[in-house]
């Protein structure tokens, strides 16, 4: 009987490790990489909507492209999980593998933070970020604060980088001498890994008169007073709210028993991604590993993953340990990018590099992003 192997969420982790195994095993193997959206969006896309950068439509990978030998694509909403016997209930049928995969990712909850919802916005979802592509071109003037509401949450750079295309999007349409930004960090630094990142990111902030306001959180907005109240009792006015909202453990994941509460990510082997349970994985956000919530990370863990099950199939050496190492993009304003390498696991502490901002590395970044779409949909990359 072939090996069956139940790929849940269909992220990064789960599209890079769904197409390693195809490309691997082919039909040797069966997989099935289950999902409850019908199209996969990149982070870093929803900054480029919301900015009015590209259309919803050109940033929409569509799961119903996925034809690859092994492999079936099922839409469903996964409502339990047995992780003792690599069980799976979905809307549209149960599954049961020798290898269970969970790449749920991490869920957003705004209406964890009082006042978010009816008195702000977030462009961490996707519905979040398309929406604010509608809301941007209406605003004229006072303080912007892009605000992270809880201590974990992905992409790091995230709301720098916000801050950032923001600047340059007020100063395009003449309306920057008449608005603040701020951005409220729970970090000291914006890349705490990295202080050359944190370096140039703060200079670059003060070239353009953003403030950072650090070790803070925003805890509530009060929309009737349009103030942000901050984690020690500091009010900030505010005009326009742009947050990151609470991020928490999948609901599904914690009612498995794979976390123990919606704050405690999945704990995991940090060199196998091995949950507890024998055969079960967690990669990506979902998990405890220990680095950054990013898509890179969520790949790296994958092909480990991968790798592990193309060795016990085939009988090869043990691949290598997860070293929870990755290069994030960063997007600087005035047409830059910057790239800081950052490695969690292999040191004592976390390190990181940092490449200047150059125009080069926007030619990288839309690489790094056509050649993923090229791998995990068969589809070539865009013409230039
Ligand atoms: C604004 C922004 C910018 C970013 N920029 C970058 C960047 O430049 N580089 C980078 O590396 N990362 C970036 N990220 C982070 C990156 O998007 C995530 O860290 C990455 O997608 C995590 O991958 P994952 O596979 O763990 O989870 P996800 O990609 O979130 O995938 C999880 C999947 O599980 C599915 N799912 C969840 N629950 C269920 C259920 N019950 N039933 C069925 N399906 C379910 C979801 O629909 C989803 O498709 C950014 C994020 C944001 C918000």
């Amino acid at each position: 009987m072939k090996t069956r192997v139940v790929v849940l969420g269909a992220g990064f982790g789960g599209l890079e490790l769904t197409t390693m195994l195809s490309d691997a095993l082919g039909d040797a193997i069966d997989i099935v990489l289950i999902d409850k959206g019908d199209a996969f969006v990149f982070g870093f896309s929803k900054l480029d909507v919301m900015f009015g950068r590209e259309i919803p439509a050109a940033v929409r990978h569509p799961y119903r492209d996925i034809v690859k030998p092994g492999v079936r694509v099922l839409r469903s909403t996964i409502r339990s999980i047995d992780p003792a016997a690599r069980h799976v209930v979905t809307d549209d049928g149960t599954f049961e593998g020798d290898v269970l995969i969970v790449a749920l990712g991490a869920d957003l909850d705004p209406g964890a933070t009082p006042g978010l919802v009816d008195g702000g916005h977030e462009f961490y979802s996707v519905a979040g970020a398309f929406a604010l592509r509608d809301v941007l071109p209406r605003f004229e003037r006072g303080p912007v604060i892009i605000g992270v509401t809880g201590k974990s949450f992905k992409c790091p750079p995230a709301p720098s980088e916000a801050a950032l295309l923001l600047h340059d999007y007020l100063t395009a349409r003449g309306r920057r001498a008449a608005c603040d930004i701020s951005v409220v960090m729970p970090f000291g630094v914006p890349i705490p890994p990295s202080p050359d990142t944190s370096r140039a990111i703060l200079a670059a902030f003060a070239e353009r008169g953003i403030r950072f306001v650090k070790d803070a959180l925003v805890r509530a907005l009060d929309p009737a007073r349009r103030v942000a109240v901050l984690s020690d009792g500091t009010e900030m006015p505010y005009a326009l709210f742009l947050g990151v909202p609470v991020h928490r453990v999948p609901a599904v994941v914690v009612e498995s028993g794979l976390a123990a509460h919606a704050h405690d990510w999945v704990p995991v082997n940090k060199k196998t991604l091995e949950t507890s349970f024998p055969g079960v994985y967690a990669v990506g956000d979902v998990n405890g590993v220990g680095t950054a919530k990013a898509g890179v990370f969520a790949e790296g863990a994958a092909r480990v993953v991968a790798a592990a099950i193309i060795a016990q199939l085939r009988g090869g050496p043990t691949p290598e340990a997860y070293k929870g190492a990755g290069a994030c993009y960063v997007e600087f304003g005035h047409n830059q990018v910057g790239r800081v390498d950052v490695d969690f696991l292999s040191g004592p502490k976390p390190t990181g590099t940092f490449q200047e901002p150059s125009e080069a590395l926007v030619a990288e970044k839309a690489s790094f992003g056509s050649s993923r779409i090229q791998r995990w949909f068969g589809q070539p990359p865009p013409s230039e």
